[in-house]
């Protein structure tokens, strides 16, 4: 049986979280826990939470610390994550940190390094399918055909976050209030600090190294 891993993905907007954190669920079948992601469905769908968050999501600011955190309790109490779990966009605050830190053990926190000038130029350069969600980037990963999905046809769009200004409320507070969640980390739990500016397969092959996963993952059992 393998074991249970539960881990933690921390990094500067653009670093490359959601990439990194989809790549290792995908090989170690664990539940990706994004809840920028979350957020971003509700708003699609129009839902009431949706509507809730909507504005704070399109400025870049932080929603309320108890929205999020039912958020989180949520979708881990569906206990779906037999393999475990990364956690991606989650805590952005020493009280998020505390209550989560409070329920879940965690087996490692990857904390991915980018310079702010590399933020800005990755950001903007950012998009999103606006159909199936897929991740594009003009610099790294173009689309065959401009602003169309390559996988369903959907037209590509930018994140409502991703605008300079948006992304300057979002730097100002990684810098004041995630900044001292990866130093209260440091003192409790396994952190390991990736340089986030290699290509996505290398930095995937350094977490993996760094965590001391097995390099070669054997298929999970069928019924
Ligand atoms: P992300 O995709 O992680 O950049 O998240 C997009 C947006 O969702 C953020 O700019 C916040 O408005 C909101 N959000 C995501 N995670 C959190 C969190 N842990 N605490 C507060 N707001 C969050």
């Amino acid at each position: 049986m393998d074991p249970v891993r539960k881990y933690v993905i921390m990094g500067v907007q653009g670093s490359g979280k959601g990439t990194q954190a989809k790549l290792l669920a995908a090989r170690y079948d664990l539940v990706h826990l994004s809840v920028g992601d979350i957020f971003r469905w509700h708003v699609q769908f129009h839902t009431k939470l949706g509507a809730q968050v909507k504005r704070v999501v399109a400025t870049g600011e932080l929603v309320g610390d108890d929205l999020v955190a039912s958020v989180v309790q949520e979708r881990l109490a569906l206990h779906d994550w037999n393999y475990g779990f990364v956690v991606d966009g989650f805590p952005r605050n020493v009280a998020q940190a505390e209550f989560f830190l409070e329920s879940y053990d965690i087996d490692g926190v990857i904390n991915l390094l980018l310079p702010d000038d590399e933020v800005e130029r990755r950001v903007l350069s950012r998009r999103l399918c606006s159909q199936c969600g897929l991740d594009y980037n003009l610099i790294a990963h173009r689309p065959h055909e401009e602003d169309r999905c390559d996988v369903c046809g959907g037209r590509l769009v930018l994140r409502s976050d991703d605008n300079p200004e948006a992304l300057a409320n979002r730097l100002r507070d990684y810098h004041a209030k995630t900044k001292p969640v990866i130093e209260l980390f440091e003192r409790k739990e396994f952190v390991v600090s990736i340089d986030a500016t290699p290509a996505k397969d290398a930095i995937h092959n350094e977490i993996v190294r760094r965590l001391e996963l097995p390099e070669h993952q054997p298929a999970a059992p069928t019924p």
